[in-house]
């Protein structure tokens, strides 16, 4: 396997050649859903983000377990230590039980990664699943003296890690920084320090999710299950952890030091971190009220959508700009990509039409290199879609006559573009086809046939101005031997 893949790595804030723990196998996890709600499409660039980073490992030939967890339990509200329940709080507004809240936005999930061409996780552990395992993690951080019980909840003592590791090395901030910048304890506060979190939590009278432990009935927190389960599949240190960038701090923070403190492992080689998607320049988010949700873009029925779009051409619009850039929403700019990927796709069927020639001056070998070297430098797909927008030129003018091609080039060509554009970006000709695009192609064909009569009159004025017209509303139709093509020019 050829690997010159350079991952940027959060922990060292540099790009570092990837090189995994046991050669040719990769251990990927990434922090997955809270499922007591619909996800947006914050969210999903999150995960879309990953499945291209996994798409690119599979097609670089590495042997992947995927890992993605859903978390259904322990989640509570402005993620703290206190307060409601999301999954509860959620059950008493639906007037269902909490699982079916689980079930319900499970199935939803499922459901919006089908519709973006996301490949799904190999394991997709869930956090009531793994309570033993969250457990025994709990009391082995107790045994080791990062950890200590108040009152039926167990917190994490920061102060006390951070003496023999660094708490802050995933942001790399001070302690005493954090410290400066949290808020100070109340007398009515359990916590020793005020950076401790709760591992596991006392569960309140009403509380429904609960489950035994040596410290009486409560919940895990919600940090501890991502290190529970991924160390339980694979192993205490892995190669790549992933999630969202706002996770970093806390959350992935809080793993590492959960980790290090039952193992005295690192537990990540690589951690990775995307992005957020923001709505004129604000976060998208659930609290906010700026989430759009997936099904309400495919359809248009928001009011700050003019119109709906294609989950392809959603997928597109974020492809375009690389994974550690903020992406922001707006029309006009899935309306580009729209036509981006409408001409990527148009090329594709030109390209199984094309006439090979006897010789050629193109180099398709140097820009399926640029494509891979663009890959390989921490994913950048905006560079490898302005490769790929250079074939489709190439495509073209071949088609135009303006250019020749050799038969081995056309098969080379045909096994990037298919590669980079289906297997690594992920996209899909897109089965969903608009009502107006089918009475379009309905008419198209009947003009078509129409011309082919007019034709064989040898009617070619007629013709023509058929032609003329149609090209004056964009509509292009180019004759060949056998048979009649047609397009819209974007
Ligand atoms: P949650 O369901 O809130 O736990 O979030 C699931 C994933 O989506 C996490 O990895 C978050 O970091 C990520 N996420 C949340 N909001 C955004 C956003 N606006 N843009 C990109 N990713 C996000
Ligand atoms: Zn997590």
């Amino acid at each position: 396997m050829d690997n010159n893949l350079f991952i940027f790595n959060t922990l060292t804030r540099t790009k570092e050649k990837f090189e995994p723990i046991s050669k040719g196998l990769v251990g990927l996890y990434v922090c997955g859903p809270t499922v007591y709600s619909d996800v947006h499409l914050g969210n999903c660039r999150t995960f879309i983000s990953f499945d291209l980073i996994y798409r690119y490992l599979l097609y670089l030939g590495f042997k992947i377990r995927y890992v993605r967890n859903i978390t259904d339990a322990g989640h509570l509200e402005g993620d703290r230590d206190e307060g409601d329940d999301k999954f509860e709080k959620k059950a008493r507004l639906e007037q269902l039980e909490p699982m079916e809240i689980v079930q319900k936005y499970t199935i939803g999930f499922h459901d919006v990664m089908r519709a973006f061409n996301n490949m799904p996780p190999n394991i997709e552990p869930t956090a009531t699943g793994h309570i033993c395992e969250q457990i025994e993690m709990i009391k082995q951080i107790i045994e080791n003296k990062f950890a200590y019980e108040v009152n039926g909840t167990v917190y994490f003592d920061v102060e006390k890690y951070n003496k023999e590791f660094s708490y802050g090395m995933l942001t790399n901030r001070l302690l005493d920084d954090l410290i400066a910048n949290t808020r100070e304890l109340s007398g009515q506060d359990e916590k020793r320090g005020r950076l401790d979190f709760a591992l596991w939590i006392k569960a309140k009278p009403e509380q429904i999710m609960r489950w035994p432990s040596p410290w009486g009935w409560g919940f895990p927190g919600w940090h501890i299950e991502c290190s529970a389960m991924s160390s339980k599949y694979l192993g205490d240190t892995f190669d790549i952890h992933g999630g969202g960038m706002d996770l970093q701090a806390t959350h992935h923070t809080n793993e590492i030091a959960q980790s290090q403190a039952c193992n005295h492992k690192a537990p990540v080689k690589y951690w990775m971190h995307t992005n957020m998607l923001t709505v004129n320049g604000v976060r998208m988010s659930k609290t906010a009220g700026n989430g759009f949700l997936p099904g309400e873009l495919f359809t248009g029925e928001h009011p700050l959508l003019e119109k709906g779009y294609s989950p392809m051409a959603v997928r597109f619009f974020m492809m375009q700009t690389h994974y550690r850039s903020t992406l922001d929403f707006s029309n006009e700019a899935l309306q580009a990509s729209e036509k981006g990927y409408a001409r990527l796709m148009a090329s594709l069927k030109t390209l199984d039409s094309l006439k090979p020639s006897d010789t050629s001056n193109l180099n398709i070998k140097e820009i399926e290199k640029k494509c891979m070297d663009a890959m390989n430098d921490d994913f950048n797909t905006p560079i490898l879609i302005a490769c790929l927008f250079d074939c489709a030129r190439i495509i073209n003018s071949v088609n135009d006559n303006k250019e020749k091609i050799t038969i081995e080039d056309i098969a080379i060509l045909k096994k990037l573009m298919h590669g980079f554009i289906f297997d690594v970006l992920g996209l899909k000709q897109e089965a969903f086809e608009s009502n107006s695009n089918k009475v379009l192609h309905g008419v198209m064909e009947i003009i078509l046939d129409i011309r082919n009569e007019i034709k064989l009159k040898k009617d070619f004025i007629a013709s023509d101005k058929l032609r003329n017209d149609l090209s004056k509303i964009n509509i292009s139709i180019k004759d060949t031997k056998e048979t009649t093509i047609w397009s819209v020019e974007q």
